[in-house]
């Protein structure tokens, strides 16, 4: 059996501990004999910067670039706040994100039965979810140039951002969201702003013409962003996978976690280009929560983010899908036997620290696969 190459970056604060978990179920995974790795290990963010003044250093990028999937805690902390801008903790991922070329940001909203009263939404509304967003991660108005403030001569500053999206960077993330979705409901839905924007016009034209040329077995919907919005918190479940481009896929996504509760529990995954020849893409999963300064050294972190992270990297970049499930359902089944960690703790649930909730994950999964 090949060896698959991981890359872990646990990074700061709860990185580290929400990390440790997800090495006990690779742990696990390599000893039953399911699979088999090379784990390489580096540190990135204020870590790095402590030990070597920079966020990630190039030792650890030549890593990166030879991984088949690269596992990330989290970075920051206020330790940090006066470093030098560009190699602040963030530069690290930042950095990650640009050499690799990971365009694709897969952030899946899945609301789990045990935890539908949590939403802010009613419990029917939300009971069930499973949709996932895909934003795209390296273009449109974040980069756009010019970006600038300038001062003008009657004493006003005058404030410029460009959105700016050419063909290949639209088809290919219309690509990966059609792909996913052929393993999901085969359903898309686009969003964008082809009313106002002609961005958003080329948008549209280019998602159109990717569907006709190879992907009309998917069912593709075309929708405003502003109406996707509203109907995100109306009727979330109509959905299956949205592409969007960077902006629009920043704030939806947020929008879409808040139906799920915390952000202990939220997974994501940001891919690159599939290589011609391997047919594998770079990708990167984390958690979508921060380095959680607050509750950091306490063993009190959700480790569920960075589980189902790895859940989703078993999916799209280590070939078991049926493996990815097996982990999303013993997760699924711990919430049930009523285990919290205090995130998402309610009355009358039994409250656990970090390590009892990756232990619980961790024998549900061992159970579920003997069973
Ligand atoms: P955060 O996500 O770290 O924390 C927000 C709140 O949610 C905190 O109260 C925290 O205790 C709680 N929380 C987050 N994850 C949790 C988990 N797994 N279990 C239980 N509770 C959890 O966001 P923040 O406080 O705005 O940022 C803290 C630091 O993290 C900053 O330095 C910020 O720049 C950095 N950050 C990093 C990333 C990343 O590495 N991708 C993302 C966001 C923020």
């Amino acid at each position: 059996m090949a060896a698959h190459k991981l890359l872990l970056l646990p990074g700061d604060g709860i990185g580290v501990e929400v990390l440790a978990e997800v090495r006990r179920i690779l742990a696990f995974i390599e000893q039953k004999g399911i699979l088999s790795f090379e784990i390489e290990e580096d540190l990135v963010g204020g870590a790095a910067y402590d030990a070597h003044g920079v966020a990630i250093t190039d030792a650890a990028m030549q890593k990166a670039k030879a991984a088949d999937a690269i596992l990330f805690g989290a970075v920051g902390g206020p330790q940090w706040d006066g470093v030098p801008y560009d190699v602040r903790p963030e530069a690290g991922l930042l950095r990650l994100r640009k050499e690799l070329e990971l365009f694709a940001n897969l952030r899946p909203a899945i609301c789990y039965p045990a935890l539908a009263d949590a939403s802010a939404l009613k419990r029917e509304l939300v009971d069930g979810l499973d949709i996932v967003i895909v934003r795209e991660l390296t273009g449109g108005v974040y980069f756009g140039e010019p970006k600038e403030i300038t001062d003008l001569p009657n004493g006003q500053k005058r404030a410029v951002d460009t959105q700016v999206y050419e063909t290949y960077e639209i088809e290919r993330i219309a690509k990966v969201a059609f792909e996913l979705a052929r393993v999901r409901s085969n359903r898309v839905t686009s969003a964008e702003k082809r009313n106002v924007m002609k961005s958003g016009l080329l948008w549209n034209q280019v998602v159109t013409a990717t569907h006709k040329a190879g992907y009309e077995d998917v069912k593709l919907d075309h929708m405003l962003a502003d109406a996707l919005g509203m109907q995100l918190v109306r009727a979330p479940k109509q959905f299956d996978v949205i592409v969007t481009d960077n902006l629009f896929g920043d704030i939806l996504s947020d929008v879409a976690s808040m139906l799920t509760g915390s952000l202990g529990m939220l997974p994501s995954a940001s891919l690159g280009a599939e290589d011609p020849a391997t047919g594998k893409r770079k990708a990167l999963y984390e958690p979508v929560h921060g380095s959680a300064p607050d509750i950091a050294g306490k063993g009190l972190a959700n480790p569920i983010a960075m589980i189902a992270s790895l859940a989703m990297a078993l999916k799209y970049s280590l070939g078991k899908p049926e493996l990815a499930n097996v982990l999303d359902r013993a997760i699924s089944e711990v919430l049930a036997d009523g285990l919290r960690t205090g995130d998402i703790w309610t009355e009358g649930m039994t409250k656990v620290g970090t390590s009892e909730m990756g232990g619980a994950v961790l024998k549900k999964f061992e159970t579920l696969l003997s069973a």
